[in-house]
């Protein structure tokens, strides 16, 4: 069976880079399940773990943060401002992150750059929920 290439690179570094039968991301539109062999696709992502499934039905998460996915032929592409796997990823530091996020969300001052905090607050929790924590 063929199988599907993936990288994950963010402008710093290649986070993952290896073989999967199955990538399943949040697109713009909703999750894709991309498997080999998939039309070709260019999609925004939306601020969400990753799933890739591996041989031996194992599943690598990676949590992504404002990104684009190319998928052409069995070669899928993720291009993400930022990108971590579960083991790089500081719980505590996300936590907080969290927490101040909401706290400007609820303290609605004039000032509040609603966006902004609304993103922040979705990546820490992307990054909660790839390592479990949510
Ligand atoms: P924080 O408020 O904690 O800085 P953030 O969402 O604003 O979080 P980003 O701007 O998305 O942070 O990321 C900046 C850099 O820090 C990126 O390289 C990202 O991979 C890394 N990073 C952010 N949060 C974490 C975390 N909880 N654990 C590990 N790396 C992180």
């Amino acid at each position: 069976m063929s199988k599907l290439t993936i990288e994950v690179v963010t402008p710093e570094r290649v986070v993952y880079s290896g073989e999967a039968t199955m990538v399943i991301a949040r697109g713009v539109e909703g999750d894709v399940g991309i498997m080999p062999n998939h039309m070709p696709l260019v999609t925004p992502l939306k601020i969400a773990p990753v799933r890739i499934k591996t041989v031996g039905d194992k599943e690598t998460v990676i949590a992504v943060s404002g990104g684009f996915m190319e998928v052409r032929g069995t070669q899928v592409a993720i291009l993400a401002e930022s990108a971590e796997l579960p083991e790089d990823i500081d719980v505590e530091r996300a936590k907080q992150s969290k927490g101040r996020a909401e706290q400007r969300l609820n303290e609605k001052h004039p000032d509040l750059d609603i966006r902004r905090a609304e993103r922040a607050l979705q990546r820490a929790i992307s990054r909660l929920e790839a390592t479990k924590n949510i």
